[in-house]
C-alpha cells in the first residue's frame, strides 16, 4: 500500500477557458497555464507520482517543452496513469478538494468524476472531488486563483 500527496495552485485570468477535471466551466475567468491549466488534474496526477515514488509532474512535463502547451491535462494524466500501472501499482482510491470562491462547482463534480474515472480506468465512486471556498480568504478568497489537492492510495 502507498499513498501520495498534489497540490497545485494557478492564478485565474480573463480570456481563458476555465477546465477543472477535465470538464470545460462557464465562468468568467480561467486558468492560467502552459497546459490547459487544469489545476485539480495536476494535483492528482502529482499525487498519484508520489504515491508511486516517480517524483513529480514538473520532472515529467516540463513547462518549458512546447509539446505540453496548450495540452489537455487529461492526456498528461493517462501518460501518468500508464506510468504508475507499469510499476504494478492499481489506485485503490483517490480524495481531492478543489479550493475556489467562484464559481459554484458542486454541480459538475459528477461529470468530473466521470471523466476522471475513464481516463484511470476505474470507477467514478474511486474518484472523489470535494469543493471549498476559504471564506473569502486569501489568494482563492480574492478570486486571484484556485488551488487543489489530492491524496491517492495505490495497491501493489
Ligand atoms: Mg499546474
Amino acid at each position: 500500500m502507498r499513498v501520495g500527496l498534489g497540490y497545485d495552485v494557478h492564478a485565474l485570468v480573463e480570456d481563458r477557458p476555465l477546465i477543472l477535471g477535465g470538464v470545460e466551466i462557464s465562468h468568467t475567468k480561467g486558468l492560467l497555464g502552459h497546459s490547459d491549466a487544469d489545476v485539480l488534474v495536476h494535483a492528482i496526477m502529482d499525487a498519484l507520482l508520489g504515491a508511486a515514488g516517480l517524483g513529480d509532474i514538473g520532472q515529467h512535463f516540463p513547462d518549458t517543452d512546447p509539446q505540453y502547451k496548450g495540452i489537455s491535462s487529461l492526456e498528461l494524466l493517462k501518460e501518468v496513469d500508464r506510468l504508475v500501472k507499469a510499476k504494478g501499482y492499481l489506485i485503490g482510491n483517490l480524495d481531492s478538494v478543489i479550493m475556489a470562491e467562484q464559481p459554484k462547482l458542486m454541480s459538475h463534480i459528477p461529470l468530473m468524476r466521470e471523466r476522471l474515472a475513464a481516463t484511470l480506468d476505474i470507477l467514478p465512486d474511486q474518484v472523489n472531488i470535494k469543493a471549498t471556498t476559504t471564506e473569502k480568504l486569501g489568494f482563492v478568497g480574492r478570486e486571484e486563483g484556485i488551488a487543489a489537492q489530492a491524496v491517492v492510495y495505490l495497491i501493489y
